[in-house]
């Protein structure tokens, strides 16, 4: 590392030590510098600041919000609306959130600027891990990385991914070059359309550079094992074109082409062998530790609902540490992880008072539904393992309209206590609920670090979609309604599980049937896809195109499964009053409960249909 990096590493540490020491001076700093840049905005003058930019007159005029409050400016805007209606700056384009609002990804409007605030986010991650594992700027890092569709708002706004948004940027494509941050896939093959060439690029292009590879990684687990899965299929191709020299004709994307084969001036059938010899062997335990030797971690958000994938990562990688850096969203990137070799049980991210206005909203637990709800979906056999009060339905928990005091600043939150995050941003976003619970473990300097707890009111995730309790009862009951009115059958109950064991990992859903004449088998199929069909677009995204979810299953439980459910769940304390069937389940036992039960299951027999332009952008994006 030259000494210029060295001071650029430096500089870096210094600025989270200056950012956190200072976090209620930055905080105040960052509230009133948005107020006044957008003092003249629609939003702002329509809750009568009227140019105030001090935070009492912010608390006592701004009501919090959800996306649902916002979508008349949101629609306005992506209509071609571009007076200053929550942003003073001009929207450079949407965000398409994993977040859903009616069933479509909820847009996120963004300012140019705000590349800058995400790349200052960027470029605090390595110089915090060089810390702990000195030595990163010998070698490279292998990320798998993508791109995703966009479509255009009728407005002609780009509507894209956060990620797919900065990879086509130039802060990506002309980054400086940083001897830490050498990746191994060239930008061609990142940013190629085609998630299947891309991917067949990327690994190939990894396992050329095998010995230089230090670190290995993607965003979310869900996607890193999708990579080792595409090579379980495709590593005999792979060393075809290694040990020829050549690139599999399959790949005809001439950009990643050019870029791939410059890297393979010539055939190395010595290579090709040796990973041959690795992928050949019938158990791949700790593949990635035999085929990379020198990797020292890997680099995936294993937080949250991703936290499911972590005894499948710990198998294939051999246990190496799992490191989560960063805390981020459509809306904003929020933190970063600042002991990044800490177990994935104990990760905390320290949020960066310099990204936006950060409240909190307290939850209560067992005082309201919503309370309860949060904390459940950490552990959605909670009606099971502990005592808590479930909530009622999904609907009264979008319902709860917090009262304004009750939110606290950055710096007042208490140890130990769980918030709903509430952002005000640059951007134009204010007193905006996220959705994510996160709880309160330390302090860094003055800034508090939080455990990501879970998103609200989600019940079951494969990759990154989230569905709800209630879209997914909706699905269910769209499904059903055939089978009732053709051969008597009634759903006596329901539960859903997400299995990970598969790659992709699928939905699955228990249900206890009593039908007057059988259900044949094409019919049931048909209900797994009635159901894929009517989950929300994020779902079927991952399913269509990204096929990073697979088939949805029904499994039929005998009679009375159900009841025994609820008697496990009475001997181990639950009250029988407030017992009430658990619509997503993880507890080993309770899972091991219903399978033991099945009598028959069925898979989705197609894909459900989805398409990157929304039904009512289909004009503007030249599809008729
Ligand atoms: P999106 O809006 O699609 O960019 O998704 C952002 C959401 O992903 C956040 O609000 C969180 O719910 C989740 N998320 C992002 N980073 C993490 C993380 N490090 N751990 C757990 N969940 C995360």
């Amino acid at each position: 590392m030259n000494l210029e990096h060295k001071e650029r590493e430096k500089q870096a540490l210094q600025f989270i030590e200056k950012v956190t020491s200072e976090a209620a001076e930055v905080q105040s700093a960052v509230l009133s510098a948005i107020l006044e840049r957008n003092a003249h905005t629609e939003y702002l003058k329509r809750h009568g600041l009227n140019g105030r930019t001090d935070k009492a007159s912010f608390r006592q005029c701004l009501p919090v919000i959800t996306y649902e409050d916002l979508e008349p400016e949101i629609q306005r805007i992506a209509n071609g609306d571009t007076s200053p209606i929550l942003s003073a700056h001009p929207i450079s384009e949407f965000l398409t959130s994993s977040g859903t609002s009616a069933g479509q990804r909820k847009l996120m409007p963004t300012i140019s600027e705000e590349f800058e605030r995400r790349c200052l986010l960027y470029s605090l991650l390595m110089p915090v891990m060089n810390q702990y594992l000195p030595g990163l700027d010998q070698g490279k890092g292998m990320y798998l990385f993508f791109i995703k569709s966009e479509a255009k708002t009728p407005g002609g706004l780009l509507a894209r991914p956060v990620l797919t948004s900065y990879y086509k940027s130039r802060y990506f494509t002309e980054r400086p070059y940083d001897p830490c941050n050498v990746y191994t896939s060239p930008n061609e093959t990142v940013l190629c359309p085609d998630a299947h060439q891309s991917m067949y690029c990327q690994l190939l292009c990894g396992l050329l550079q095998r010995h230089e590879v230090l670190r290995m990684g993607a965003v979310f687990a869900s996607g890193f094992l999708r990579a080792i899965r595409f090579l379980e299929t495709h590593w005999r191709e792979l060393c075809d074109d290694i040990r020829a020299g050549g690139l599999n004709e399959l790949v005809v994307d001439a950009a990643a082409r050019r870029a791939v084969l410059a890297l393979m001036p010539r055939p190395d059938p010595a290579l090709a062998d040796d990973i041959a010899e690795q992928c050949r062997k019938e158990s791949w335990a700790g593949i990635i530790a035999r085929l990379w030797p020198n990797t020292k971690y890997i680099d995936v958000i294993v937080t949250g609902t991703m936290a499911q994938y972590i005894p499948t990562l710990d198998y294939y990688s051999g246990g190496l540490p799992l490191v989560c850096t960063m805390y981020a969203s459509s809306e904003c990137y929020f933190g970063i992880n600042l002991q990044p070799l800490c177990p994935p049980s104990e990760v905390s991210y320290t949020l960066l008072p310099n990204m936006a206005y950060f409240e909190f909203l307290p939850v209560l637990h067992h005082d309201s539904d919503e309370d309860s709800a949060a904390s459940s979906s950490s552990d959605q056999d909670d009606n099971v393992a502990k005592k808590k009060i479930k909530p009622k339905s999904g609907k009264s928990k979008a319902a709860r309209v917090p009262d304004p005091s009750e939110l606290v600043e950055l710096v007042d939150v208490k140890m130990g206590h769980e918030y709903e995050l509430v952002i005000t941003t640059y951007a134009g976003l204010c007193r905006y609920r996220v959705g994510d619970i996160l709880r309160v473990t330390g302090f860094h300097n003055s800034a508090p670090q939080f455990a990501f707890v879970c998103r609200k009111n989600v019940v079951l995730s494969i990759d990154s979609d989230k569905t709800g309790e209630e879209d997914l009862a909706k699905a269910v009951r769209s499904a059903t309604a055939g089978i009732e009115s053709s051969y008597g059958a009634r759903l006596i109950e329901y539960t859903s599980y997400a299995d990970t064991t598969t790659i992709p990992g699928h939905y699955v859903l228990f249900w206890e049937l009593r039908s007057s004449s059988p259900i044949p088998k094409d019919v049931l199929e048909e209900c797994c896809l009635a159901i894929e069909e009517s989950l929300d677009s994020v779902y079927r995204q991952g399913r269509a195109s990204d096929r990073s979810i697979g088939p949805l299953e029904i499994k039929v439980v005998k009679p009375g499964t159900f009841d025994q459910l609820m008697d496990y769940a009475l001997s181990r304390g639950a009250s029988i009053n407030q017992y009430k069937t658990p619509r997503c389940v993880k507890f080993t036992p309770i899972v091991e409960l219903l399978n033991a039960r099945v009598v028959s299951s069925y898979f989705s027999p197609r894909l459900p249909k989805w398409s990157p332009v929304r039904p009512q952008w289909a004009n503007s994006n030249g599809v008729h």
